[in-house]
């Protein structure tokens, strides 16, 4: 038998050696490994309707847990904040529920434009009993087809319009689509578990809370971690029923020190969440422009993305192979990114690299086959951390 410990370290030790592309994930800092690696880490704590803990020893739990949602109701500017979601996933789960009865209908982005998987026919809607249909899309300008989009809901009737992407490099008109939603009854629900770090620092759709039924999202993606979701909304009806879905509908136990850890980096992203997010969409931009330079071809010429992420152009697997085969050939020399040709600049943002050029030379020159390991070692040596406190 392997000793898993073993295998933990040497996993650590691989991580602080490579960079890391992948656009659904950010680096953790210290304080918010602290509290996940803390012993909340194997409590209970549960308030009841009446206001006392269902667990004894938890006044310190309530306390962080109070604090945890008033940061993140501060850094959002929200009146209400779910924080006990152990995942996006999870989140999207309570809010299709306090939105969409059985029998009920969604409109989601297909997946083929970059919309998440599970809201697509046989995941959440088979599960829940609801059926789906796909919100119009104009893959070549990265938008909704608003017009289109308003013939089909008005046949369609939807019970909520869902947003958001996972390949998600452009803002919505949503002003126009929560006037639609309005003419038809919908609910609105925004998606945002790509870029809730970027929304928190002012970046991308600022006016998400504004137009949405419901804000929810991963808390690892562009925010600062741990793994987990929040739900965001101004209305206190809606606030309530996101309460009743969570514990013992969508999941038990909230795990105390993740959610010690989120209002940890609630706190961070408060103080510097704005400074970040404006680095990260010009690191998206100049790492989109920098590889094109290089023969590396990246979609949307010239504007890239206003997002933490840029997507390789299928062009690229022709000459190079497929997003596979590339991933795994950056991988031999010390780049981590996903098979689908993502690149995302959350995590590299946050170690402090802002020479888009040099990490551009690096990859391109190892997708055409050249040894970098040296070179991603050295630039690993300089990496930092930043957006701490
Ligand atoms: C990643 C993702 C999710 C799922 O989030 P988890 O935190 O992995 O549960 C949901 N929706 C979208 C758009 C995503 O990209």
């Amino acid at each position: 038998m392997t000793s898993i410990t073993e295998l933990v370290d040497r996993y650590g030790r691989f991580r602080s050696n490579v960079l890391n592309l992948q656009a659904s994930e950010n680096y953790i800092c210290p304080h918010v490994r602290m509290a996940l690696g803390s012993d909340l880490g194997s409590r209970y704590a549960h308030i009841m309707p009446d206001g006392n803990n269902a667990y004894g020893g938890t006044s310190l739990t309530d306390e962080i847990y109070k604090e945890t949602q008033d940061s993140i109701k501060k850094l959002y500017n929200s009146r209400f904040a779910e924080v006990r979601p152990i995942g996006g996933h999870v989140a999207a789960e309570i809010a299709l529920l306090i939105s969409v009865k059985r029998g009920g209908k969604i409109m989601a982005i297909d997946e083929n434009h970059g919309g998440y998987t599970g809201y697509m026919k046989g995941y959440l809607p088979e599960m829940f009993g609801f059926s789906s249909g796909t919100i119009p899309y104009i893959q070549e300008k990265q938008e909704i087809d608003y017009e289109r989009l308003e013939k089909e809901a008005l046949t369609y009737r939807p019970d909520a319009i869902v947003l958001g992407q996972s390949f998600f490099l452009k803002p919505y008109d949503l002003k126009r689509i929560r006037e639609l939603c309005d003419r038809i009854g919908s609910k609105l629900l925004y998606d945002g578990s790509h870029v809730m770090g970027l929304i928190a620092g002012k970046k991308f759709q600022n006016d998400a809370l504004k137009y949405s039924d419901i804000l929810f999202g991963s808390t690892h993606k562009s925010f600062f971690g741990p793994q987990g979701g929040i739900l965001l909304t101004n209305q206190e009806e809606l606030f309530h029923q996101a309460e009743f879905n969570t514990v013992w509908r969508t999941m038990d136990n909230y795990h105390p020190n993740r959610v010690a850890a989120l209002g940890i980096a609630a706190q961070d992203l408060i103080a510097f969440g704005e400074d970040y997010a404006s680095k990260i969409v010009n690191n998206s931009k100049g790492l989109g422009k920098a590889l094109e330079e290089r023969g590396i071809p990246v979609q949307f010429q010239p504007w890239y993305s206003e997002s933490h992420q840029i997507l390789l152009s299928p062009k690229i697997n022709e000459r190079y192979g497929s997003f596979l085969e590339i991933s795994r050939k950056l991988e031999k020399n010390g780049i981590i990114c996903d098979r689908e040709g993502r690149i995302g600049l959350s995590e590299a943002t946050r170690r402090g690299f802002n020479d888009m050029d040099r990490i551009a030379s690096a990859i391109s020159e190892a997708i055409k086959g050249k040894d970098m390991r040296s070179e991603i070692t050295d630039i690993m040596r300089g990496a930092g951390l930043r957006y701490c406190k």
